[in-house]
């Protein structure tokens, strides 16, 4: 349900709608716009008694939200959501650029990334310092000391950083380091570590899950959003099919449908789409041609000598090509790339 008040209702007016929603037992969401104020409920098992919010003071309408997403849909939140992070925006005029290693290797080549995507532009670095991995016996991260490391990459080049958070033991230690939480593909619907980042004070990049439909990964934001983090970015990075000429099969084909249905920024992950450096670029473009807000891009000083994902890691050669590229596909679309 979603209660709108009046262009002309007092703040007292909206506190009180809040209030009374308390009182019914339900969580109310309120969300200034810029002509009224509209207050979002959740917390309904079954309908809402809309009468007694009916006669506020101030309260000009009430809509019913037919998704089972609620605060994720743009029934309940029309205006597109921009999320603001290492000193950059990401939402619609916009093409934001994360960048970076899959994994932190260690501090030296760390912050030569850094230091070579600011001098580029980049303002967002990713890299993982909890690394899920398909085998035990592959590299599984550098953990805390990895941490460590963006934070004085962080502190030597002011570039934002985004990073894994694997499990709810390391939350508060990965919040406090990273400017944007990222979620994995294999967690998308750990409900714990999604209720855990819902009371987070940083965004969430909550990654598409590998076989998810559309409605499970609003449904896995929702979670976030209904805990009250309400700055949370979609990433899409590829699906399981019978399609084996790619590591997954990049469903660039959810762009459009998620713009629609939801306000939240979406970005794609070309790298962890295709798996290869050389099929990249091309869907790096189809991803800003398709609408994506920016990409989720795997930059390696020395791709060959990667601990994990090399094979659809660029170089720095290559990430300029791509760069200069995207910067001349942009212009005509009215986007600035960040
Ligand atoms: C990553 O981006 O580092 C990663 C592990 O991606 P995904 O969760 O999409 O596999
Ligand atoms: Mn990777």
């Amino acid at each position: 349900m979603l209660v709108v008040m009046r262009h002309d209702a007092t703040e007292q007016q909206v506190a009180a709608a809040v209030e009374t929603i308390r009182r019914m037992g339900l969580t109310p969401h309120p969300m200034p716009g810029a002509t009224r104020t509209a207050i979002g409920i959740t917390g309904n098992t079954q309908a809402v008694d809309s009468r007694r919010l009916e006669v506020l003071p101030g309260v000009m309408e009430l809509i019913r939200v037919t998704k089972p997403y609620k605060l994720a849909s743009r029934e309940m939140h029309p205006d597109d959501t921009v999320v603001s992070a290492g000193g950059t925006l990401i939402g619609p005029g916009t093409f934001t650029l994360i960048c970076g290693p899959c994994s932190v290797e260690n501090e030296e080549m760390i912050l030569r990334t850094a230091e070579q995507l600011t001098a580029r532009g980049v303002r967002l670095m990713r890299a993982g310092a909890f690394k899920p991995r398909t085998s035990p016996y592959s590299f599984q991260g550098l953990g805390i000391e990895g941490l460590r490391i963006l934070e004085k990459a962080r502190a030597a080049t002011g570039i934002g950083i985004v990073t894994e958070l694997m499990d709810t033991e390391h939350a508060d230690a990965v919040e406090e380091a990273a400017d944007i939480v990222q979620i994995g593909t294999r967690n998308m619907q750990n409900f714990s570590l999604l209720k855990r980042v819902s009371q987070c004070r940083k965004p969430v990049l909550l990654k598409r899950g590998m076989s998810a439909t559309l409605e499970e990964w609003l449904m896995a934001a929702e979670y976030v959003l209904a805990g009250g983090n309400y700055e949370v970015v979609l990433c899409e990075r590829g699906v399981r099919t019978f399609s084996d000429h790619t590591r997954n099969t990049l469903d660039l084909s959810i762009v459009p449908p998620v713009k629609q249905l939801s306000h939240l920024p979406v970005l794609v992950d070309p790298s962890h789409g295709t798996g290869r450096r050389d099929y990249v670029p091309p869907m790096a473009l189809a991803a800003l041609a398709a609408g994506a807000h920016g990409l989720l891009l795997e930059v390696h000083p020395q791709p060959d000598q990667a601990l994990s994902d090399g094979a659809q890691s660029l170089d720095f050669a290559g990430f300029d090509k791509l760069l200069e590229t995207l910067r001349r596909v942009a212009e005509p679309l009215g986007v600035t790339i960040n």
